[in-house]
């Protein structure tokens, strides 16, 4: 079988196997304890904070907080954001569900929220963006790299533009799709608080986190025990913290040679669909992230192509695996695709370990589904 759905999660590299193991069966001790082996691991896990922290370019007085996963994260930072009683919520329409939906709350529960468009490559549309962010605005949140499209939003112009509004403006990023794919210096960027995810490159699922700039004194959302320096009480996921930090110095120390690869895979891709009797309608713009390609098969339908795809032994998505139950694609429809373009969509997401032969042998694939499919419906 061949994996196109990374953007969904990452076969985790067998060096941090090998740690989750060792973590799980050696040293699996709580890091609560107050004997010796117990402090060591609290100490190592306070060093893949710091870690984790100087990788991503974080100052000193930066703080990172590990969670079960962005969701989580997201969920962290929305929670915090409703301290604000007064003032507007600005989301992207292109947020992932874990910031869309608890956006959507926030409106029902009566807090004053809006959501920016989307231009047609799949970023935050400047001028809907500077028209809405207005000087009651007190907190925004939109994504590094979508999941959907791989649109790469231009967060650091988007921080300032929202920071000469108002320098108090709290702005968050969901950096999910971002980290360990492309070059991230969060100093640089300016936010205030990002996400990050292990599992989408190459950790463990079930592990993630929030970097929280100095001076932002964010709240809890979980309480109990007060682990996390009293943010995120639970005992510590210690194997999978740990084997966060190194599956991000892996990736990271990774990056170029990837990206490069990566970007092979995408133009190969592309250039396959170019020959086709049939075209697909290409999503995913020329500077979005090499790693998700997005495309529309029109008056097809994507999940019916999906299955067949599996069954010939390739696995793609159709958009965010969180939300393929639901009808629809808001991130589509706001670029001004069609219904019937909609219905075709499908997600191809790759990673290091994907090939060139993978990608020819997919797109031979695709065409000869698309050519059964046809003569099945009709069409
Ligand atoms: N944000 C984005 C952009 C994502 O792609 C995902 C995973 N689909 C999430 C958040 C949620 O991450 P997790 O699985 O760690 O909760």
């Amino acid at each position: 079988m061949v994996f196109f759905d990374n953007a969904s999660t990452t076969k985790v590299y067998p060096e941090v196997n090998e740690m989750l193991l060792y973590y799980n069966n050696i040293e699996y001790y709580n890091a609560g304890g107050l004997y010796k082996f117990a402090t060591e691991i609290s100490n190592k896990i306070s060093f893949a904070r710091h870690n984790i922290l100087k990788m991503l370019g974080g100052k000193i007085g930066d703080n990172f907080v590990f969670t079960s996963g962005a969701t989580e994260a997201n969920n962290m930072v929305i929670n915090f954001a409703k301290k604000f009683k007064k003032g507007k919520f600005l989301f992207s329409v292109g947020e992932h569900p874990s910031v869309y939906n608890t956006a959507l709350e926030m409106r029902n529960l009566g807090y004053n929220v809006d959501f920016v468009k989307l231009d047609s490559s799949g970023k935050v549309d400047i001028l809907d963006y500077e028209s809405k962010l207005t000087s009651d605005v007190v907190f925004v949140s939109i994504m590094h790299v979508s999941n959907e499209t791989g649109a790469i939003n231009p967060i650091k112009k988007l921080c300032e533009i929202a920071k000469k509004v108002n320098k108090n403006i709290i702005f968050h990023s969901d950096g999910v799709q971002a980290v360990g794919k492309i070059s991230v210096n969060l100093s640089q960027l300016g936010v205030d608080l990002y996400t990050i995810s292990a599992h989408k490159i190459h950790g463990p699922k079930g592990v993630g986190g929030l970097y929280i700039k100095s001076g932002i004194s964010i709240k809890p959302f979980i309480f109990g025990g007060g682990q996390e320096n009293g943010l995120r009480s639970g005992t510590e996921n210690v194997g999978g913290i740990l084997a966060f930090d190194r599956a991000l110095q892996i990736s990271i120390s990774h990056l170029d040679e990837s990206y490069d690869k990566i970007t092979l895979l995408k133009k190969q891709l592309l250039s396959n669909f170019e020959n086709f009797d049939y075209n697909p309608k290409i999503v995913s713009s020329e500077d979005s992230s090499p790693y998700i390609v997005s495309f529309l098969c029109q008056n097809l339908r994507g999940e019916t192509l999906l299955h067949k795809l599996d069954d010939c032994g390739f696995m793609v998505g159709n958009g965010s695996a969180c939300s393929s139950k639901r009808k629809g694609n808001r991130i589509l429809e706001n670029m001004g695709y069609s219904d019937s373009e909609i219905e075709g969509a499908l997600r191809v997401s790759f990673s290091f370990d994907n090939t060139i032969e993978e990608v020819d042998n997919f797109t031979k694939a695709l065409n000869a589904v698309i050519i059964d499919y046809k003569k099945g419906t009709g069409r």
